[in-house]
């Protein structure tokens, strides 16, 4: 199963919806939160708190950071 385009949680059977654009391109959402936050508010996971891409790249600068 796909995981969550925005926030990266894993999608479970028979839940989450799939956006489809105009040009092809496929977006999943495991919440209206997260379709709202993508689609509406035009939030970018990589800046937005909550997201697994968010905690991902702040994990590796916080190891840098303490390396140093
Ligand atoms: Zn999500």
């Amino acid at each position: 199963m796909p995981n969550c385009t925005f926030c990266g949680h894993l999608l479970e059977k028979g839940t989450g919806k799939m956006f489809v654009y105009i040009s092809g391109q496929i977006d999943y959402f495991c919440s209206m939160k997260c379709e709202k936050n993508l689609l509406k508010l035009k939030r970018k996971p990589l800046f937005t708190r909550w997201t697994e891409k968010y905690r991902q790249e702040h994990r590796k600068k916080k190891e840098e950071a303490t390396k140093k």
